[in-house]
């Protein structure tokens, strides 16, 4: 039983196939710079003892639909998918499910119409997210495709975590309030701990901490999201790589009045010139450790307002959950760095959280817990794999959907 995940940017197409009866990666890759005279195809095959190798083909990728054509002829010479048959879904990520989707939805007209009229929201991501779906249903008619939300998860925040205190008017005509984003990795990174915990999901309290290039912390009671700190849009929480996250909305009025910048600029300068871009210079985490060890003051200053806006959020959601069985580090970051998730949980034995130096520090990969033995809360590292939970996800609305 394969099913092909899709993830459609303006002029990316990326994609994973899996076979849904072992969980196993079957192929991976991404059309890239679509409609561009760079555009390439990138594309990961297996080497006999199961690790995938990359290669990239230069090649004229005019749009999203000869993208898809591409990947379906990659897919098949490769032997994954042939005449077509095999294929069970696809799954699509999609951003924005605004409040109209809380589950996975089994794509028709009306759910391209809902998402359309989610567009406000999300200007940037759900249109492209749309193209991939648009080609992909033109191509495979056959075949049932489900759109898997971002958002979804979140819905079961309650109001007091949702609404901001803004004009009610905000909220009403223009939807303004929390969704959170990241959701499908928070979804999958709480199951999985839940089964390294062997008790069920249902009884967990958790701070799931998703630290890649976007970062946002989510408060799980009794499995299901009650707090996460992305808002409106992406921007809001922690300290991302491009993105600052908590910000005074009166420095928006305040530059607009005395720096002359208009919208624009603003838009640009809190999506990709701030976070650690914006206080060192550079983003990516490795780039930022390697020049705080060599004396980078600046790039000090970014690791501390990262970490300390980390403790803050833990601290929080500590309170929000009252009672919380485990801490748990995924994504990038938080899957690769000993140095952040020390300084992130630096001080708070009061709270009940300790390290294990030793086990924090392990070279090791896989989900692990890190806390010292005895602890009160737990401290876990556990890998996200937000592709392989749109497979689960889209499997599963599948076999609910009536038509399956
Ligand atoms: P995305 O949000 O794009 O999916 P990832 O989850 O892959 O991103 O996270 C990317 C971030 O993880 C980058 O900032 C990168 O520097 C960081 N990262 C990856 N490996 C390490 C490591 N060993 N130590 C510190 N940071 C790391």
């Amino acid at each position: 039983m394969k099913i092909l995940v899709l993830n459609s940017g303006s002029s990316s197409l990326k994609y994973q196939l899996f076979d849904m009866a072992e969980r196993t990666l079957l192929a991976r890759g991404a059309a890239e710079r679509i409609g561009d005279s760079g555009s390439r195809l990138v594309y990961g095959q297996q080497d006999g003892g199961g690790t995938f190798r990359e290669s990239t083909a230069l090649c004229e990728i005019r749009d999203h639909g000869a993208a898809l054509d591409r990947i379906a002829d990659l897919l098949a010479e490769d032997g994954a998918v042939g005449s077509g048959s095999e294929l069970h879904a696809i799954g699509h990520r999609v951003v924005h499910g605004g409040e109209a989707f809380r589950e996975p939805s089994l794509i028709d007209n009306q759910v391209i119409a809902a998402i359309r009229e989610l567009e406000p929201l999300a200007p940037l991501h759900n249109p492209a997210n749309l193209l991939g779906i648009e080609v992909s249903m033109a191509r495979r008619p056959d075949v049932p495709q489900v759109a898997v939300f971002d958002t979804a998860f979140h819905q079961t925040i309650p109001p007091r975590a949702y609404r901001y205190a803004v004009p009610d008017e905000w909220y009403r005509s223009h939807g303004v309030r929390r969704y959170g984003f990241h959701g499908t990795s928070h979804a999958y990174v709480a199951k999985q701990t839940a089964r390294e915990l062997d008790r069920p999901l249902e009884e967990l309290n958790l701070i799931v901490l998703h630290l890649g290039n976007g970062a946002s912390a989510t408060a799980i009671a009794n499995g299901k999201s009650v707090d996460t700190s992305m808002g409106l849009t992406p921007l809001e929480g922690l300290v991302m790589g491009t993105r600052g996250g908590d910000l005074d909305p009166g420095v928006l009025t305040h530059l607009v009045r005395h720096a002359g910048v208009d919208i624009a600029q603003i838009d640009a300068s809190l999506n990709k010139a701030s976070g650690l871009v914006g206080l060192c210079g550079v983003g990516d985490m490795r780039d930022v450790l390697r020049r705080e060890a060599s004396g980078d003051a600046s790039a000090r200053l970014a690791l501390d307002v990262y970490t300390y806006r980390l403790r803050k959020y833990i601290g929080a959601y500590m309170a929000a959950l009252r009672q919380v069985d485990a801490i748990v580090f995924t994504a990038g970051v938080g899957e690769n760095s000993p140095e952040i998730r020390e300084r992130a949980c630096e001080g708070l034995e009061a709270l009940g959280i300790e390290l294990d130096d030793a086990r924090n520090r392990a070279n090791a990969t896989g989900a692990r817990p890190i806390h010292r033995r005895g602890a009160p809360v737990e401290v876990w590292v556990v890998p996200t794999n937000e592709e392989l939970e749109i497979a689960e996800e889209t499997l599963r609305c599948i076999q609910r959907a009536p038509s399956a």
